[in-house]
């Protein structure tokens, strides 16, 4: 993982969309739900909090003091429940700035607390945590700065909504859409944000054939991603929250499926590395552990 200097390092620990799904027959694209490490410049901004984010505490805790920018695209489960396990919370002299919507009166920190009290957890976010974690109030349409790093967000349609995050480094540019529905006025507000981007990450959860059943379920296709892709102009569109039931076998058939309609497409596995270095292509390193 290259850090300081230009561009943008990507890098999945969790590539799996509504429940973890550890196997013999998911093991190549992964079973940790959605967890994203964005690395622009020395700053470290963390896509979701699925259970992906595990491992990627334990890489962190030689990092001390750290500082993290943990951006909650919403909260349903998949998203939240790798953070009660993240070491560096529990580390003093830490600060994980957590930013996400206002729920119900409750800011991002409070809600994703409610996860961690009695009898669901045994820790709670409130007394044994020992890192610092700032709140910041995130609405659809806000643009702001995170240490030099340009974040913006759009609305994404989905059962309780969803936000969509730009990311924005020097002349590198990243988009996070996962968890929406397509074929609503939200998809506009979706190719603006994601306009000429170099990556989109984009929920291909669903089959074309799946979709006609599952409507309303808040979920899309990579065929509306590659639709997507090509009226923003992106460069490189990656496939995210697989299935839970989908193999490696059937998540690889949908991205050569998906190949042919668009060149520069990847289905998302765990430990894959997008390096996008200030000038030239994205490079995919498809396990940086490798
Ligand atoms: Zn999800
Ligand atoms: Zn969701």
């Amino acid at each position: 993982m290259s850090k300081g200097g230009g561009g943008l390092c990507i890098r999945f620990w969790g590539t799996r969309g509504s429940l973890p799904a550890p196997g013999r027959d998911t093991s190549l694209f992964g079973g940790n739900t959605s967890c994203i490490e964005v690395r622009a410049g020395n700053q470290l901004i963390i896509l979701d909090c699925g259970s992906g984010m595990r491992l990627l505490g334990n890489e962190l805790v030689g990092t001390s003091p750290l500082e993290a920018h943990v951006l909650l695209t919403h909260y349903h489960w998949d998203h939240i429940m790798g953070l009660p396990f993240f070491a560096p919370l529990f580390m003093d002299g830490n600060t994980i700035h957590l930013y996400g919507e206002t729920k119900q009166g409750m800011d991002v920190r409070e809600v994703l607390s409610g996860q961690m009290i009695k009898p669901y957890f045994p820790v709670s976010m409130g007394i044994e945590c020992q890192a610092e974690m700032p709140a910041h109030a995130v609405a659809p349409g806000d643009e702001f700065d995170i240490a030099g790093v340009r974040a913006s967000c759009c609305r994404l349609n989905h059962p309780g909504d969803a936000l969509g995050f730009r990311l924005d480094y020097g002349n590198r540019s990243v988009v996070y859409a996962t968890d929406i529905e397509h074929g609503t006025k939200s998809d506009s507000h979706l190719e603006k944000l994601a306009r000429d981007a170099d990556v989109l990450i984009y929920d291909a959860t669903y089959t074309e054939a799946e979709y006609e059943k599952l409507k309303g379920w808040g979920h899309s296709t990579w065929r509306a991603g590659v639709t997507l892709a090509r009226s923003a102009g992106v460069k490189h569109l990656v496939l995210f929250h697989h299935l839970p039931e989908r193999t490696d076998q059937q998540v690889a058939a949908l991205e050569r499926e998906a190949k042919r309609e668009f060149e520069d497409v990847t289905a998302a596995r765990e430990g894959m590395t997008l390096e996008l270095p200030e000038g030239g292509r994205v490079r995919v390193l498809p396990d940086s552990e490798g």
